[in-house]
């Protein structure tokens, strides 16, 4: 990473910290789960089963790819 790129990061970065993420919704898991992507830095988080934001982690990701796959396995059957 270039000095000049690590330095707009860091700027980035202060504007969250400022004025708050700016989260762009990444991915769907279920109706009441979603993925975010802030626009600014690049962070990732998600909603838990209780509404809940937390961070997109390795792990956590993990879990919403088992519970998108369970999700789209039980919305076909309904569908048939
Ligand atoms: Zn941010």
């Amino acid at each position: 990473m270039s000095n000049s790129s690590k330095s707009s990061f860091i700027i980035k970065s202060l504007v969250c910290q400022t004025i708050g993420h700016k989260y762009i919704e990444t991915r769907k898991i279920t109706n009441h789960i979603h993925e975010y992507t802030c626009k600014h830095c690049g962070r990732e988080v998600t909603e838990n089963p209780t509404g809940n934001i937390e961070l997109l982690t390795h792990k956590v990701r993990e879990v919403n790819n088992n519970v998108a796959d369970f999700f789209e396995r039980k919305n076909r059957n309904v569908a048939i």
